[in-house]
């Protein structure tokens, strides 16, 4: 792979599974030097195992454990990062999580939990991001851009979801939330852009592939008719954060073999 990304700085949180763990990769092969961001102690081994495939790919990087839902972590992660690599030129806001519940029995700590981390995480890591692109301004020779930001939105950003109120309330607040902070950074040559995908085969949503049944009727709501795959991420990643898309900013770009095509009304509704 091209290495579009080379001696640049990532962070990729929730990076020890699924989307965070196949875009890490992806951004380690273009040449960034990745910090591979997982929450609890229970995590570090897969996280590790993730950092092991990168270096065996003859890709550099770190694991690091911070809960991004906590601002004192959050400060220390990007304190600790700069410290030993010099800066951040990409934030990938990636972790994210389901406390699924009917609306009438959700408790306040399913939605607070959801909003902690899929939406505080978010602006925390945003900030901090933020914060250092602004002091190092713009160089050159690393990107055309102060540094870039891309946010794993999701098709709930627009698409209601029955059942899951805190989850698409989550990812409704990150589409206004990156698009305001794109708005207001674009002068300081800061990109924040969003990835939306759509059903990409990870843990999270095990329950939705893990039989034949489950997956033939997730794939009704799929046109492209196949799954999604963390790589199909990471490549839409890898774009959005490398000077190829230098002139793309305050953008969701859904990746999602077109589930945001309103299938059921291919056949004329
Ligand atoms: P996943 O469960 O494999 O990954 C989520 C990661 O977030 C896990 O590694 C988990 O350890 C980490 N995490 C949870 N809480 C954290 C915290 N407080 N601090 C740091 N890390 C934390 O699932 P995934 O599918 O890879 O999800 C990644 C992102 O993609 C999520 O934001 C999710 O909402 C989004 N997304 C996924 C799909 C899909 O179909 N898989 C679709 C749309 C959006």
């Amino acid at each position: 792979m091209e290495k579009k990304l080379q001696g640049q700085i990532a962070i990729i949180t929730g990076a020890s599974s699924g989307i965070g763990a196949g875009v890490s990769k992806i951004l380690a092969l273009a040449g960034a030097t990745v910090i591979i961001n997982h929450p609890v102690d229970a995590t570090k081994p897969a996280a590790e195992a993730v950092l092991t495939d990168i270096k065996n790919a003859g890709g550099n990087g770190i694991t690091y454990q911070c809960d991004v839902s906590k601002e004192d972590e959050v400060i220390k992660m990007f304190a600790d990062v700069i410290a030993q690599f010099g800066t951040v030129d990409i934030l990938i806001n990636n972790a994210g999580l389901q406390r699924d519940s009917s609306f009438a029995e959700m408790t306040l700590a399913q939605w607070n939990t959801v909003i902690g981390v899929n939406l505080t995480g978010q602006f925390l890591c945003a900030r901090e991001a933020v914060k250092e692109f602004l002091r190092r301004g713009v160089v050159p020779e690393r990107s055309k851009a102060a540094g870039k930001i891309i946010c794993m939105s999701s098709v709930h950003e627009v698409i209601p979801w029955g059942g899951h109120a805190n989850y698409a309330a989550s990812k409704g607040g990150i589409m206004l939330m990156m698009k305001s902070i794109a708005q207001e950074y674009a002068g300081k040559k800061i990109r924040i852009n969003s990835i939306c995908p759509g059903a990409i085969q990870t843990p999270i949503n095990k329950a939705a592939w893990e039989t034949p049944e489950a997956l033939q009727s997730l794939l009704t709501l799929v046109p492209y008719g196949r799954i999604g795959q963390p790589d199909d991420i990471g490549n839409a990643a890898v774009w959005l954060a490398s000077d190829d898309s230098d002139y793309v900013t305050g953008i969701s770009l859904f990746v999602d073999g077109g589930m945001t095509l309103y299938p059921g009304f291919s056949t004329n509704g």
